[in-house]
């Protein structure tokens, strides 16, 4: 913070307090509703704010893969399947009132191991965890109803492996749906941020979900990899990198086994010289610092038209120094932790490489704490469409920003990437958003506004952002087995109605 914005915006600290936490010393893997010892070397996981031990955490092998993996069939078999869909809906009613009735705990240790800001956590993170077991557990007893063909039928056994942007609400994206339509889950975090997991777990205890329902297993990608390839699993359903996606894809590929894949992504956000620029400022802050920018769907790339690229970079500086980097816990805090030692080093390592292929670099001028895994926000203008810095997804707090003229270059930049997974239009006219809206080739498009997200909407990618959507009855589909399909036109055509609406709003 420099000492002109000192002066206008001193705020005394604000930290949640942590007491609210009844964290155990370490933690066992999550099978047939007990915890129980996982046979890999445990490890810790730690705050990326301080780089503090926060708990020891099981690890599991390819022998607790199994037995989790037996347990979820059992309870497919024996119990969750013989319910009717009104009684499974019953249980995740009772699992969506305990998220909101444990909110704060669940926020509070989602910030601590993860980073993000607790002002996040408190009102975005955990509401739409909630949000998704309700909207789910509403699915449960309609299934006929859900416009995917006669009679649909759970898979089976779902291996679900997540990472660690949003580790509790990945967590519901896999597991509510999965649940509501009959199907039992063995799901395994990221391996930094596997403590909310673990606190969800005891609220499947409270709940009283019938043992093996969900399985939790701990551990790296060796634990994610003997779980996706155990040939007991009908479904995979993965969300995280490219690279790992395209190898689960091959390893799965004539296995019969369902396959959903939520990968990276490069979005483009397209601001057009007639929008609403105090909004369109905001959206972009939104697009790209929410949440560090470890966002899958992050409007990495921003398009501004040529003639208020220099009035938008000015007034983006402008915002962004004074936005208040530090301890995750502080309500105070806009911009929290990088999750990992690691994914800074990544992060550092693309942004020398920008200013390297001739970006210029800008970051907000801000306190960086001693301890922990900082990267101040930042922009580089000047970024040429093959510079890797606008091609290559760098989960963090970077924007790069290029210029367009007329409408068919911005379409032309904004497909210009291997991913498709997010984009978002700013304009003063609908006709002009929905125009520009047909043609891009991306999963879901906002606008007026950024990463906004509703149980309702289908979310998903083309091209290497994967394939599948969740969300929605589009969701449910990827867990049920059917006699019609929903065609890729509909999602097609309901991203556009989204657009519809938001521009109506
Ligand atoms: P990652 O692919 O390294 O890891 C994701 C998960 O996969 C982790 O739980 C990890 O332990 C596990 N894993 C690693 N190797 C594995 C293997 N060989 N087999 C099975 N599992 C394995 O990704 P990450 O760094 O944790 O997450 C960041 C990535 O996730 C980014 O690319 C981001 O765009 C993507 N993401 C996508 C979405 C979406 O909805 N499209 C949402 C969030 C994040």
């Amino acid at each position: 913070m420099t000492e002109t914005n000192r002066s206008f915006l001193e705020y005394a600290p604000a930290p949640e307090s942590q007491a609210i936490l009844n964290l155990k010393k370490s933690y066992g893997l999550f099978i047939d509703g007990e915890f129980v010892k996982g046979h890999g070397t445990p490890f810790a996981t730690i705050s990326p704010a301080t780089e503090l031990h926060i708990a020891e955490i099981a690890n599991a092998n390819a022998k607790d893969v199994d037995t989790a993996v037996v347990a979820a069939r059992r309870a497919y078999d024996r119990t969750w399947s013989k319910l009717s869909g009104a009684d499974r809906g019953k249980y995740l009613f009772r699992i969506a009132r305990l998220v909101q009735e444990r909110a704060r705990e669940l926020a509070v240790a989602e910030s601590l191991d993860n980073g993000k800001p607790i002002k996040e956590s408190r009102d975005v993170d955990i509401p739409l965890v909630a949000a998704w077991f309700f909207y789910y557990a509403g699915w449960a007893d309609k299934l006929d109803y859900a416009g995917l063909g006669a009679a649909p039928r759970a898979l089976g056994v779902a291996a679900q492996v997540i990472p660690w942007n949003f580790p509790l609400l990945m967590l519901a994206w896999k597991i509510a749906p999965a649940l509501a339509a009959g199907n039992t889950v063995v799901l395994k975090p990221a391996e930094t941020t596997p403590l909310s997991a673990l606190l969800f777990a005891e609220i499947l205890q409270q709940a009283e979900l019938p043992a093996g329902v969900v399985n939790i297993l701990t551990g790296a990608g060796d634990t994610g990899e003997a779980l996706v390839n155990h040939p007991d699993v009908n479904k995979v359903a993965f969300t995280g990198s490219t690279a790992v996606g395209r190898a689960i894809a091959r390893s799965t590929a004539g296995s019969g086994k369902k396959l959903t894949l939520e990968l990276g992504g490069k979005a483009a956000n397209i601001v057009f010289d007639d929008a609403p620029i105090d909004q369109a400022i905001e959206g972009i802050v939104n697009g790209i610092f929410f949440n560090q920018g470890h966002v899958c769907c992050a409007g990495s790339r921003l398009l501004v038209q040529e003639n208020i690229h220099d009035e938008v970079v000015d007034r983006l500086k402008q915002r962004l120094s004074t936005l208040r980097m530090g301890d995750p816990l502080d309500k105070n805090t806009d911009i929290g932790a990088i999750n990992s030692r690691e994914q800074l080093n990544r992060i550092r390592e693309l942004s020398d490489i920008g200013e390297g292929e001739g970006a210029t670099r800008w970051s907000a001028p801000c306190d960086i704490p001693k301890t922990g895994f900082w990267f101040a926000p930042t922009i580089f203008t000047n970024v040429s469409t093959s510079n890797r810095i606008a091609r290559e997804e760098i989960f963090g707090p970077v924007l790069s920003v290029l210029s367009f003229r007329t409408p068919a270059e911005a379409i032309a930049k904004a497909n210009n990437t291997p991913y498709g997974l997010s984009a978002g239009i700013w304009s003063d006219k609908g006709s002009k958003i929905l125009a520009v809206a047909d043609q891009l080739k991306a999963g879901v498009i906002w606008a007026n506004t950024f990463n906004r997200f509703d149980p309702a909407s289908p979310f998903g990618g083309y091209k290497e952002s994967g394939y599948g959507r969740e969300g929605g009855r589009h969701g449910l589909a990827a867990y049920l087995q059917t006699s019609q399909r929903v065609e890729p036109t509909e999602t097609v055509a309901s991203t556009r109605s989204i657009a519809r609406k938001a521009v109506k709003s």
